[in-house]
């Protein structure tokens, strides 16, 4: 199934496949991000529309979560996490890594998503709960303006376990649509890839979700999961690689974190640029993520991706232009990665090209260290995050110091901007990880 790219061939377009192909940690600029968002945002595939539309449905929806999910009665139905400031983890950045940051680091707490634990809460269940309306009003078990609440009586359930979900994950996408598919109603089923962790298949399997573990990596799950799924007409599949609902789903966020900005009297716009770090593995959910904020913001917001140095899929396939027609085993990389959710060694092809005129650059980082940062926000914060997650960190150490970003910064006239800069740093995964588990993690050295 694997190619082999001749690296030189590549690397005289796209230098940065040199270092990628080493293993090495890269600082990637984007040259086809367009100058100016207002030119581009007419021929996106998607639009504010779309985007509304999602965050609508979740509206609808937030009755039947708050029922079926006590825990979300706070924010009454609504799965959303807190925005907050990490100064002491700021000052470790600079005093123990020599960060140089300007401005003030946030954390968008996304390790903290109610019933899923991860960021996969906003995509995964945003995609469960639109086949489910889909289903409803289909057949009549759902009219319009009735209240959602209805979907959680045992009529609904008994219709509902008619049908089948499935999905292929690494794992946390598998608990976020494995859980609230089952709390749907739905018979799921979730195909593992070598990559995930036992907790997660055992929390899964304890909550009525069948969990096929497959010896590859994730592109084999997805590939046999899709087969099954299409094999059965009541089945259907959550296409990670090419789903625009995930993205949807994701994308929602953006709204949601204006409001939170607003309420901490936090500026966003020209003169006080926002600067978002989000750890990436197929794409959708920095990809929808960075979507919703490019709308919301336009050319105040710089995003960037962060990816493991042994599966940099994305960086890949956008800085090659092959985008899903290249995997990082192709230039010889392993795509093992200890940061689990990142583990993807192909890209979604979707993603890659929306993204093209969007993003502003990405960062991988060594295995080594997201473990020393999970310490030290441990330590200075008294948060916890799941070493995935902690792929973000890379990006406030390095943006301002590393040559690629430093003259992204100049060129983009933002070097005077910089002490009224935001920074946010995208934590999306922790919240269910057991007690045992962070232990180890805690005292895990590479
Ligand atoms: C899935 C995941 C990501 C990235 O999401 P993609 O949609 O795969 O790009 C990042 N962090 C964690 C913890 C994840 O589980």
């Amino acid at each position: 199934m694997d190619n082999q790219f001749d690296v030189n061939a590549l690397a005289e377009k796209a230098p940065v496949v040199k270092q990628i192909a080493a293993g090495e940690e890269v600082v990637w600029v984007n040259p086809k991000k367009a100058p100016r968002f207002a030119d581009v945002q007419d021929s996106l595939p998607l639009s504010m529309a779309d985007v509304k539309d999602a965050a609508d449905r979740l509206d609808r929806f937030a009755p039947f979560i708050m029922k079926k999910f006590p825990e979300t009665a706070p924010r009454h139905g609504l799965i959303e996490s807190a925005l907050t400031p990490i100064p002491q983890m700021q000052r470790r950045l600079q005093e123990k890594y020599g960060a140089d940051l300007g401005g003030r680091l946030l954390l968008k707490r996304d390790s903290d998503l109610a019933v899923a634990g991860s960021v996969k809460a906003r995509g995964g269940i945003y995609e469960v709960l639109k086949h489910a309306e889909d289903l409803a009003l289909e057949h009549g078990l759902l009219k319009p303006g009735d209240s959602y609440e209805k979907l959680a009586s045992g009529e609904a359930m008994e219709f509902f376990s008619r049908y089948k979900v499935q999905v292929g994950s690494t794992g946390n996408l598998g608990l976020s649509i494995g859980i609230m598919s089952a709390a749907v109603g739905f018979q799921v089923i979730v195909h593992m890839s070598a990559d995930a962790r036992q907790w997660k298949k055992d929390l899964l399997r304890s909550k009525g979700v069948i969990v096929k573990e497959y010896e590859n990596d994730y592109s084999v799950a997805v590939q046999n999961g899709r087969k099954e799924s299409d094999a059965d007409p009541m089945s259907y599949f959550v296409d990670d690689e090419n789903s625009q609902n995930l993205f949807l789903g994701y994308a929602v966020a953006a709204e949601r974190l204006k409001a939170q900005l607003d309420e901490q009297g936090i500026t966003v716009d020209a003169a006080h640029p926002l600067f978002v770090y989000i750890p990436c593995g197929v794409g959708g959910a920095p990809g929808g993520v960075t979507f919703g904020l490019k709308q919301l913001f336009g050319d105040d917001v710089h995003c960037f991706f962060v990816e493991p140095t042994q599966a940099p899929c994305m960086t890949l396939g956008m800085a090659t232009g092959l985008q899903n027609g290249i995997a990082v085993t192709d230039v010889g990389l392993t795509g093992m990665t200890e940061a689990d959710g990142l583990a993807v060694g192909r890209p979604s092809g979707f993603v890659g090209s929306v993204m093209d005129p969007l993003l502003s650059g990405a960062f991988t980082v060594e295995d080594g260290k997201l473990y020393e940062y999970m310490r030290d926000l441990m330590e200075t914060e008294d948060i916890f995050i799941e070493p995935s997650s902690c792929a973000l960190f890379i990006g406030p150490e390095k943006l301002t110091r590393a040559p690629e970003t430093a003259a992204y910064l100049r060129e983009n006239g933002l070097l005077e901007k910089m002490k009224q800069a935001v920074h946010i740093g995208w934590a999306t995964g922790g919240a269910l990880v057991p007690p045992e588990v962070r232990k180890k993690y805690m005292e895990t050295y590479l």
